[in-house]
């Protein structure tokens, strides 16, 4: 945060579009193309592009050189080097890319655009620093359980188990079998991403975290008034209700015992994949618990 908020003070660029852009960086790392971390900041840049493509010396530190072979890389610390491993070095040089299109919204999309190349990676940073804006600080990683706990709901680990209905598709999630109009909660800070009708999941809405993780929840009876895609959802705020709804076309209902179908999906940069949902359940159900004995 004092590294973003520097960067703030030296150059007028708000700190949570650098905290954001810096967040995604994180989030995506652990796909192959990422480096080892070698301070806090997370955001990467290729040695070609900080030095130059045809500068000879790619990890060439010295300003004037990088400067002369139309590099990026910038002295933020005034040490006299640009080195793509240092922090205030690397924040500064992404901040003055930024800088170079404007700092409000619009110019700062398209700045992204141009850098990350990706609408999904401009999209989601852009949501990102809206969190920051709105909470003014970084640490949004407090999780929730999707439904009360203390009323009565059932779950087990049902991850991969087969299913019948829509040809031949795994399990992706875990059931909380509840009754009908049991609030369902927001299991984290986020921004809902999709609320609507799916043939499989019904009723259903996703939020995508701080982490870029997308929580995705179906068979909802229906939606929390005025919730809007684009909306901050903080945990433990009621975005609708149990249900039974999906397998067929918009208010089919009743075809299954009401529950909700909790997914986490992941994002790399490249792809989506789900991941087993039933373990952090587990433990944000405990949270919770130990919260409403408090
Ligand atoms: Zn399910």
């Amino acid at each position: 945060m004092e590294l973003y908020k520097n960067m703030e003070t030296a150059l007028q660029i708000p700190w949570y579009y650098l905290a954001a852009a810096d967040q995604y960086e994180y989030s995506i790392r652990g796909s192959n193309k990422s480096e080892p971390l070698s301070g806090v900041i997370a955001i990467q840049i290729k040695p070609s592009k900080w030095s130059g493509v045809l500068n000879p010396e790619p990890n060439d530190q010295n300003p004037l050189s990088i400067n002369f072979f139309g590099g990026s890389g910038l002295d933020g610390n005034g040490d006299g080097l640009a080195d793509r491993t240092n922090d205030e070095d690397l924040l500064f040089t992404f901040a003055k890319h930024l800088l170079s299109y404007g700092t409000d919204d619009d110019n700062i999309r398209i700045a992204l655009w141009n850098y990350y190349k990706r609408d999904k990676a401009v999209g989601i940073i852009m949501g990102n620093a809206q969190m920051y804006k709105k909470f003014n600080r970084i640490d949004l990683q407090e999780k929730a359980f999707p439904v009360p706990v203390g009323t009565d709901y059932t779950f087990h680990s049902t991850w991969g188990v087969a299913r019948g209905w829509g040809g031949r598709r795994s399990h992706e999630g875990t059931d909380i079998f509840a009754h009908y109009g049991l609030p369902v909660r927001s299991t984290c800070y986020g921004i809902i991403e999709m609320k609507g009708w799916n043939r499989f999941g019904g009723w259903r809405i996703g939020i995508r975290d701080m982490n870029n993780t997308y929580h995705y929840f179906a068979h909802l009876n229906g939606f929390t008034k005025d919730l809007k895609v684009g909306q901050i959802v903080e945990p433990g705020q009621v975005i609708g209700s149990v249900g039974s709804t999906g397998y067929g076309p918009p208010g089919t209902a009743g075809k299954f015992p009401p529950h909700l179908h909790f997914g986490l999906y992941k994002d790399n940069g490249n792809l989506e994949w789900s991941f087993d949902p039933y373990p952090h359940l587990r433990v944000w159900e405990r949270k919770d618990t130990l919260k409403a004995r408090q």
